[in-house]
């Protein structure tokens, strides 16, 4: 790990302004990704912002028809929340399926969604679930939020703040997990929304991304027959030696049937 300046503010504004002053700064949310990256030598950021003793970034709020989750909550608070239990169980059994105890004591929503990591399940439920990104500057939808590989519009100064996720009248998330990180081989979380049906695909591509046949199809008839016969082209889906291209196309329409199923 190179050197850097360690700082622990107490509010936002105070973490926007080091940021913003720092050469090269990077906020510091549950580590997960971050500290292996220092680790490995990969960043080599002037300053590290923590932003573990912000109060006002972490925890769980219903309103209405609308969950907002703090950045900082970690991914275990919003899986055993008995509040998100009622009102998008989708979302607190997506959260329960992400890594194992250690990361999900530890990692962050903000954090994850920050990362944007094309095989992280989160993605999926703010896409699907036509969330919205808060952040110290502006409200971001999701559908502008995730942009590519590791990427988000976030700008270099951006903290994000919370996401806000409507509640919708119904919804799943299935994964396919890489057996030893956990992370999502395929994951689909399909949710009927007030804007319609969407259908958002973690793990398969670059970046999340959105089925429009299928949701098409299961705006009229939302079952898990109304998918037969949808299939994408493999042409650009992710190719490891963890699946091929062509098996994540398959598992794409499987875990989007299941998922389809669950959602009822
Ligand atoms: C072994 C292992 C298994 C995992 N398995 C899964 C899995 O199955 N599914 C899954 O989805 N994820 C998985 N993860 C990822 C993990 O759950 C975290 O979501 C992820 O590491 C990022 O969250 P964090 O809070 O740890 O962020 P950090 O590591 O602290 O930060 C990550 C990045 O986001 C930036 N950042 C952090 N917070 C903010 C903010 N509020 N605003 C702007 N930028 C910010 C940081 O500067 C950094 O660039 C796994 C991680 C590990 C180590």
């Amino acid at each position: 790990m190179h050197d850097f300046s360690y700082h622990r503010p107490s509010n936002v504004a105070e973490a926007a302004s080091l940021l913003a002053g720092a050469e090269d700064g990077k906020l510091l949310a549950g580590g997960q990704t971050l500290i292996p990256t220092l680790k490995l030598r990969l960043a080599r950021p002037s300053d590290v912002i923590d932003l573990s003793g912000i109060a006002e970034l972490s925890g769980i709020k219903v309103d209405g028809g609308t969950v907002t989750i703090g950045a900082t909550t970690r991914h275990a608070d919003v899986a055993s929340s008995a509040e998100v239990r009622e009102a998008i169980p989708a979302l607190a059994a997506l959260a329960e399926m992400i890594g194992d105890p250690q990361v999900r004591n530890s990692g962050s929503i903000g954090g994850a969604v920050a990362n944007n990591d094309p095989a992280a399940d989160y993605p999926a439920a703010v896409l699907a679930l036509d969330a919205t990104v808060e952040t110290n500057k502006r409200t971001i939808a999701a559908d502008d939020f995730f942009t590519g590989i590791f990427e988000t519009v976030l700008e270099a100064d951006e903290i994000v703040t919370a996401v806000s996720f409507p509640v919708p009248s119904r919804a799943a998330y299935s994964k396919f997990p890489q057996p030893a990180s956990r992370f999502a081989l395929v994951g689909v979380m399909v949710a009927e929304t007030g804007g319609g049906v969407r259908v958002a695909v973690t793990g398969a591509g670059a970046c999340v991304f959105r089925v429009a046949a299928m949701e098409s199809a299961l705006s009229s008839d939302f079952s898990a027959q109304a998918l037969d016969g949808i299939s994408l082209p493999p042409d650009e889906l992710n190719s490891d030696i963890h699946g091929s291209a062509e098996y994540r196309a398959h598992l794409i329409g499987v875990m989007a049937s299941r998922a389809v199923a669950a959602a009822g």
